[in-house]
């Protein structure tokens, strides 16, 4: 099928496999190990932080390897609680769009009795800096924004929230899993403490990911333990890491020639699906987005009807909408943007990649006249 879904994950890049089966292979020896074979596979290990540092824009001592931006986020946020008791920091600041994962640990300590203020959205998925402003005080844990929505691709103002976040003496966590090889935005320039990344999202392996954490800033361990200088325990995920660093050395080496070719034709997509389809509404125009995605509705039309009208015709994309027991639940994203929940059941994700071509965009342009077209003339006629 054509492949329109890189928001969710990638293809494993060869040079990722290639060094992953070596570390398997080869190295497969415990770092923590004091003899030859250890010491191998510790200076393998080595060379991965450094090359990923170097894409991401930190130091190599900043890194801490984790099962993926997932357990990132999570650190962030139970670390930042763990470190603010003390200083009598309780309150959890986020916006309302972000990851699931993130949320759903949200809501689950505010149950518990954690103050948990929730940032809310414009029109076009921006996060309002004047209501963090309002809502950032002595009494803030963390201040968590996301660097680009993965549904939207909407980018987040991080220059202004770390700004305050400073001002405040707040750490400020990012969420930067969609941003890392969709744009050029690199942790040293983001103003940024904490800064969650996924391997899977540019072409490396799924389960492992980093949160880089400044230095300087005091944290706690994510997870007892020697390894990570302390900070997450456990016998390091080495190939997994060597995957990881390959997947990004390859995406460094090629973005600033990627972006503006998948930016073309996300954009050549966007313009002849609204020629065909005058109820097209695409999410976050007019906002800063990544290259790559494209949020829309075509109209109100169910997500869940475009999604297998198109895969019948080989195209798979994906919606934000969640399948629930009794029906699809609405996207938190589009209703925090302000969509109906009708609208919000309507949202659907193209996310294009770097081995999207031109025929791929042809092809789900010509899918969309053939299977959507129809549906929609339908629907506006049992109107
Ligand atoms: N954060 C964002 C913004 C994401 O898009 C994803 C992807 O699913 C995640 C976090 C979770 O990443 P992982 O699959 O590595 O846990």
């Amino acid at each position: 099928p054509v492949y329109l879904d890189h928001n969710a994950t990638t293809a494993p890049a060869p040079e990722a496999v290639e060094a992953m089966l070596q570390a398997l292979r080869q190295d497969w020896a415990n770092p923590s190990s004091m003899h030859a074979p250890g010491q191998a596979a510790r200076q393998r290990l080595g060379a991965a932080r450094a090359a990923l540092a170097r894409v991401i824009g930190c130091q190599p001592a900043e890194l801490v390897f984790t099962s993926g931006a997932t357990e990132s986020n999570h650190a962030a946020v139970l670390g930042a609680l763990s470190r603010g008791r003390a200083l009598g920091r309780t309150r959890l600041l986020l916006s309302a769009v972000e990851h699931p994962g993130l949320l759903g640990l949200a809501e689950r300590l505010r149950a518990q009795g954690t103050p948990v203020d929730l940032l809310p959205v414009d029109a076009r998925g921006v996060v309002d800096v004047d209501a963090a402003a309002r809502l950032i005080g002595p009494d803030v844990a963390l201040l968590s924004v996301m660097a680009a929505n993965n549904e939207t691709g909407v980018c987040m103002p991080l220059q202004a929230l770390s700004v305050l976040a400073r001002a405040h003496g707040v750490p400020f966590h990012v969420d930067a899993t969609q941003a890392l090889g969709k744009c050029t935005l690199r942790f040293d320039a983001s103003g940024a403490d904490l800064w969650s990344v996924s391997a899977h999202k540019l072409h490396g392996p799924k389960g492992v990911g980093a949160l880089v954490i400044r230095k300087g800033l005091d944290w706690p361990p994510l997870i007892g333990g020697r390894q990570e200088r302390h900070r997450r325990g456990g016998t390091e995920n080495a190939p997994g890491i060597a995957g990881f660093a390959a997947a990004a050395t390859r995406v460094a080496a090629t973005l600033e020639a990627d972006l503006p070719r998948i930016q073309g034709l996300r954009d050549r997509l966007a313009q002849r699906l609204r020629q065909r389809v005058p109820a097209l509404v695409v999410f976050g125009e007019g906002a800063p987005r990544l290259p790559n995605t494209l949020g829309l509705r075509f109209g109100t039309l169910d997500a869940e009807r475009v999604l297998h009208a198109l895969e019948r015709e080989g195209i798979v994309a994906s919606s934000g909408a969640a399948c629930a027991a009794g029906g699809t639940e609405p996207s938190a994203v589009l209703l925090a943007m302000g969509c109906t929940p009708h609208e919000a059941r309507a949202g659907i994700r193209f996310s294009l990649g770097r081995d999207t071509t031109d025929t791929d965009i042809a092809r789900t342009l010509a899918a969309v006249e053939r299977a959507i077209v129809p549906l929609l003339a339908e629907l506006a006629a049992a109107a």
